[in-house]
């Protein structure tokens, strides 16, 4: 069991990636607390994997993140593990010169606020833990390249910065790191040809990375240059 005794927290864990990287923590001996918006999907969580715990929260209201901070710190005083996965990709009106400012403040209030909020506030309870480590899901879309597109690509990007930023910050207290999950079959990708299972599998090898290998934007096992 690589992961026994361990707490950790998975935003966005009620469904698609979020969901398996729950799964995979569990059968890795962790407990884990599932958090996203709809109380309903998050039931179907539970029922799904024995053990889970789950509080309905929005990662993009600072008062939602303020209390999944208290929840953890009365709950388990301290917290080893945060997977800041929950993320929006707007389906159309992806234009930035012509889409509405509300999208693109939605996409960021979730996709790097989020993150940052989460982060920020459950920093005394990962200081608490001997090993913490936090991985921002990212995404290939989000690397710098010619081809970038869209708001969503520009949030990754940013989350992308977030992170190294952070683990420059933390270095020594708390490794950071951001993972590109690959283009897998979930809610927000239908189409996708990858499982998500296997991106939770690299989130499970990223958390069980030696403590030096922080401030990394990871794709696969690959360190992205
Ligand atoms: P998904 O199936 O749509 O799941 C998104 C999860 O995030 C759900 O649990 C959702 O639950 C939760 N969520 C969304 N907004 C939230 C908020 N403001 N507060 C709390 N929870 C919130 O998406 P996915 O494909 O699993 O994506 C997970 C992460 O991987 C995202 O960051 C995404 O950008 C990234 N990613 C995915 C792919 C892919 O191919 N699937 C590729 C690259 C990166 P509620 O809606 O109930 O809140």
């Amino acid at each position: 069991m690589l992961l026994e005794g361990k707490n950790a927290l998975v935003t966005g864990g009620s469904r698609g990636i979020g969901f398996q990287v729950c799964r995979i923590l569990l059968e890795n001996g962790a407990r884990v607390l599932a958090v996203s918006r709809n109380p309903v999907s998050l039931m179907g969580a539970r029922e799904a994997l024995p053990g889970l715990l789950t509080l309905d929260a929005d990662v993009s209201v600072a008062a939602d993140s303020n209390r999944l901070a208290a929840w953890v710190q009365d709950t388990w005083g301290r917290l080893d593990i945060l997977v800041n996965n929950a993320g929006v990709s707007p389906r159309g009106g992806a234009e930035l010169t012509t889409q509405r400012d509300d999208v693109f403040d939605d996409t960021f209030r979730t996709n790097v606020f989020g993150p940052y909020s989460c982060t920020k506030r459950l920093l005394p309870s990962l200081l608490a833990s001997d090993d913490p480590r936090v991985v921002n899901v990212g995404s290939s879309m989000g690397i710098m390249s010619p081809d970038m597109r869209g708001v969503y690509s520009v949030s990754k990007a940013a989350l992308h910065a977030l992170t190294v930023a952070t683990a420059n910050e933390l270095r020594g207290k708390v490794v950071v790191n951001a993972l590109c999950p690959g283009w897998v079959r979930t809610d927000m990708a239908p189409d996708a040809p990858g499982d998500p299972r296997s991106s939770a599998e690299a989130a499970l090898w990223l958390v069980t990375q030696p403590r030096a290998f922080t401030g990394k934007v990871i794709q696969g096992r690959a360190e992205v240059t």
